[in-house]
């Protein structure tokens, strides 16, 4: 469970790990610029904003835009009020201030659920972020800041460690926002937790390295950079992803089929009896089973393609393989789901009791286990058939005889069946 964690985290952090380490390599690069070039380059951080604000509203990505606008926000006061030295009594004021601004309303932003995006939403945390930023900025443009200056606590004047420009305070929240970031990261393990953790940590990173030159720009760019992608592979995840199965779903199954060429099989996959377990166990359980049934089917059938198609149902796209290669893998995958001592993890018993024991005497299996089987109907795609509907109507005709003759099969049909006794359906 904590390997299995872990490396789920570091699997989401990894663009945003790699987008840091790539960091420094820019950098380098970076003064080999013209100052024309330098110029252009510090336009970056607005153009990437904006986009990011647009389509953080048009995928709903609420914690993504408000992180978008604390990242542009201080990267707009940086490029206009702090562009001299920070021995200047009213700039060290201001970059104290503001290098203790950013991860405390990231703090806040880690504690804001995520939910649609609605006026009354972005009415109730927009303003605390803006008017941060905007409170310092019109007290340094009316040069209040120096006043200030003698009223600052010793935890924002004094820098955590030399020659880092973090002051004590800021240190303690970047790293406290750090550390929950990743604890809601653990529990939670989006990709959207993961940009979090990564950004509050890159800005921790260029305030600490202030004095370099470029640094604010390069920071905020990349780290804009990275919640694009965030937004775009969750809009792409929400699209095309089933969220209960983490499958693929119908739509990215209908582009596998449009790109699989005159040679593939399809298999058609169907949990037997499962309304049964959605009646005896509830519909929790049920979805229980279908995580498993999912999860087996990716492992066995490797080499394969899994899809959700819908309700318990499943799609398997064997490219560039025969009935005869398909059916093997077909009875790995139906084998594998069979042998799986599918833990009953619902604390209420079954209802009908009646019912219950005959689900659970289904097989000799350990306590509190129970045995989930499905049928399979696999079609591999000939001249004869007009398009992949055509096929996936002939796997589904196969899957129906597997149910016909008692379930727990695979049948393919163009591979002539052995000869069975008739089974009485009801
Ligand atoms: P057969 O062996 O003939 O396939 O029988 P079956 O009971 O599996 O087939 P049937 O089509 O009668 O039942 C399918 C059930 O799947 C009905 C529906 O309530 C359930 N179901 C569909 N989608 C979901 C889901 O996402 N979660 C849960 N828990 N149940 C679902
Ligand atoms: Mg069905
Ligand atoms: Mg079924």
């Amino acid at each position: 469970m904590l390997r299995y964690n872990l490396q789920k985290m570091f699997k989401l952090m990894l663009p945003g790990i790699i987008l840091m380490l790539l960091a420094p390599l820019i950098h380098s690069q970076l003064q080999n610029l013209s100052f024309i070039q330098q110029q252009l380059f510090s336009y970056l951080p607005p153009l990437l904003g904006g986009l990011s604000v647009i389509l953080c509203v048009s995928f709903n990505q609420g914690r993504l835009l408000l992180t978008t606008v604390n990242l542009l926000c201080l990267f707009l006061l940086i490029q206009n009020q702090l562009q001299t030295s920070l021995s200047q009594p009213s700039n060290f004021v201001l970059f104290s201030c503001i290098s203790l601004l950013f991860p405390l309303l990231q703090l806040f932003i880690n504690f804001i659920p995520e939910r649609g995006l609605s006026t009354r939403w972005l009415i109730r945390h927009l303003p605390l972020i803006i008017g941060g930023y905007l409170l310092f900025w019109i007290a340094a443009q009316k040069g209040l800041l120096t006043d200030w200056f003698s009223e600052l606590p010793m935890g924002l004047i004094q820098m955590f460690s030399d020659p880092y420009l973090l002051s004590q305070w800021s240190i303690s929240a970047f790293a406290t926002a750090t550390l929950l970031g990743l604890i809601i990261l653990w529990f939670r393990a989006t990709l959207a937790d993961a940009c979090l953790v990564i950004i509050t940590l890159a800005i921790a990173t260029m305030l600490a390295l202030f004095s370099e030159s470029s640094i604010s720009v390069l920071s905020c760019t990349l780290g804009l950079i990275l919640i694009l992608f965030t937004v775009l592979f969750n809009s792409y995840s929400m699209a095309f992803i089933d969220e209960l199965t983490g499958l693929p779903g119908r739509r990215a199954l209908e582009n596998t089929l449009r790109s699989a060429g005159r040679h593939y099989t399809l298999g058609m996959v169907d949990i037997d009896h499962f309304k049964q377990f959605n009646d005896t166990y509830g519909h929790d359980v049920g979805d229980q089973v279908l995580k498993m049934v999912a999860s087996q089917m990716k492992q066995a059938a490797r080499g394969a393609s899994v899809f959700r198609y819908g309700g318990e149902e499943f799609t398997i796209v064997f490219k560039r393989m025969d009935e005869i290669r398909a059916i093997e893998i077909a009875e790995k995958v139906r084998t594998t789901i069979e042998a799986y001592p599918m833990r009953i993890r619902d604390k209420n018993r079954p209802g009908d009791e009646k019912q219950g024991r005959r689900q659970r005497s289904r097989s000799a299996r350990p306590e509190g286990t129970t045995e989930v089987t499905v049928s399979i109907g696999l079609c591999e795609k000939t001249p004869q058939h007009k398009d992949s509907q055509a096929v996936i109507k002939q796997a589904d005709e196969a899957l129906y005889l597997a149910k016909q003759q008692g379930r727990n099969r695979a049948i393919a049909c163009h591979i002539a069946q052995p000869r069975r006794r008739k089974v009485v359906t009801s």
